[in-house]
């Protein structure tokens, strides 16, 4: 809001909370939509990392015009496409390594919230009912414009702002919407209808993390006029600071347009994440500052692809001197100067408003310092290589750009394929009647505690102690 970078101070030492707008669910979310989401779960690892306690919230806006508007095209009901969309995102995100936040809370789910932060509003005399619609009365709030700093005349620009000749003033905007035929609607004290979509946000995270948060986050286009409405609505409620940081993420773009669903112009996350591995796109999506616009390009992620390249090559070269911190009196190394530079410069990049491009620079760096060191003619020092891997996993992990667990995993599903391998070439061995390579193969997988057994439905194996 004040449009500098400040010091970060929470309201409650012991958590930090957090609010991320989430997706409308009327279709799968695209390649915008993640980096929006991705921001939002670096910020909560790096907080994290730091040793605080997090918690987030995102929600999911699983009621509104475009739902209704869909639903109505492909002949389900709102609440089925909602339904369909909100798992799917779900598992997109699971798919991008996106923690699960702490609460998704769902806007359908929150009406009598809802309900009772209007009629608090109207109480306050901040809002007025028109034919079964409950309007926000603008000038009540003196603060109004104070996030988007936006002049009274350019307050009407707002991409969301419908024209409605019976309001008091063209810049209030509908809490409640009186139901129209056909359409989804719930009961209140001014008819049956629905919610509006800024007060579902001010309504769901007062409820899920009290009346002022620490951070806000959402993309760039919610600036106005969704999030300066959600603080009109909140802080005329309360009487307290909605949110005490703001955190917006300038665009995903393609060919330097906006990448958005009504531009056309998307690439879905699943449909990205069929061609590239997730690090790659989580290394494409912090490859530049959230508040930078990123274009989407398959030369960008070309480069994601040979960034981690290098990064798994180091990885996987430094793993074997994982936890050998133990001096053993060999000559100390510069390399142990280069793992204190990187940690050093990685905090103080994602300190500067989570500058995620400065942190990589700093992860490349110390890699490049690795690989230097391995290749060196001279030993190269266990203790500083075991010190560069620990420093490099924890840092990968804030990023989510190397996924311990997936590699493991991985590995062990090539190894029982390598298992199931030697057994079929046994069983060839077997029919031809060579008994000796047959043997081997048994004999050489019991040195390496694989058991063989032989039934007569064929050989199977386990492993044992
Ligand atoms: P929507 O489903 O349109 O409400 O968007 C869900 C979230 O994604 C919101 O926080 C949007 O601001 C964000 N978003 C939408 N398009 C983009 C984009 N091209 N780049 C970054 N964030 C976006
Ligand atoms: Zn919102």
């Amino acid at each position: 809001m004040s449009r500098q970078v400040e010091d970060f101070v929470p309201l409650n030492p012991e958590q930090v909370s957090i609010y991320s707008c989430g997706p409308t669910v009327y279709d799968y979310i695209h390649m915008g939509n993640a980096r929006t989401a991705l921001v939002t779960d670096i910020i909560r690892r790096y907080l994290a990392y730091r040793g605080y306690n997090v918690k987030l919230v995102q929600n999911l806006t699983d009621i509104d015009d475009k739902i209704i508007n869909r639903a109505a095209e492909v002949g389900v009901s709102a609440k089925q496409l909602a339904h369909e969309n909100g798992e799917a995102f779900f598992e997109d995100s699971q798919r991008l390594g996106i923690h699960p936040a702490d609460v998704h809370p769902k806007a359908t789910e929150h009406i009598p919230e809802m309900i009772s932060l209007i009629q608090t509003l109207l109480d306050k005399g901040a809002a007025y009912v028109i034919d079964g619609s409950v309007y926000y009365r603008v000038n009540q709030f003196a603060e109004y414009g104070k996030l988007s700093n936006r002049k009274p005349e350019d307050l009407l620009a707002g991409a969301r702002v419908e024209v409605d000749e019976r309001k008091e003033d063209p810049r209030d905007f509908d809490m409640w919407k009186a139901a129209k035929p056909g359409e989804p609607a719930w009961e209140s004290p001014w008819g049956r209808g629905r919610p509006g979509w800024h007060i579902e946000c001010s309504a769901m995270a007062m409820k899920h993390l009290g009346e002022t948060i620490d951070i806000h986050a959402g993309g760039e286009d919610l600036l106005f006029p969704h999030h300066e409405n959600e603080i009109a609505q909140s802080e005329l409620a309360t009487g307290c600071t909605f949110a005490r940081y703001w955190v917006h993420v300038a665009f995903l773009k393609i060919d330097g347009t906006r990448m958005g669903k009504s531009e056309q112009n998307f690439i879905l996350l699943r449909d990205a994440l069929d061609n590239y591995p997730t690090e790659v796109i989580r290394h494409f999506l912090v490859s530049a500052h959230y508040r930078h616009p990123l274009d989407y390009n398959p030369e960008s992620l070309t480069k994601s692809e040979g960034a981690l390249r290098r990064l798994n090559n180091c990885l996987d070269a430094l793993k074997k001197y994982e936890g050998q911190f133990e001096e053993n009196g060999i000559e100390t190394s510069s390399l142990q100067d280069a793992v204190q530079v990187m940690k050093s410069q990685f905090t103080a990049a994602m300190d500067t408003d989570f500058n995620t491009a400065q942190a990589l620079g700093a992860i490349f760096t110390l890699v490049g310092e690795v690989n230097r060191s391995l290749s060196a003619s001279n030993k190269a020092y266990a203790p500083a290589l075991a010190q560069a891997y620990q420093a490099l996993t924890e840092t990968c992990e804030v990023l989510g750009i190397y996924n311990l667990d997936a590699q493991d995993s991985s590995n062990v599903e090539q190894h029982d394929q390598l298992v199931d391998l030697l057994l079929e070439i046994r069983q060839d061995a077997r029919s031809r009647k060579d008994w000796d390579t047959s043997d081997k193969i048994r004999d050489r997988l019991k040195e390496l505690n694989i058991e063989i057994q032989d039934t007569r439905e064929g050989a199977t194996w386990k492993i044992v102690s």
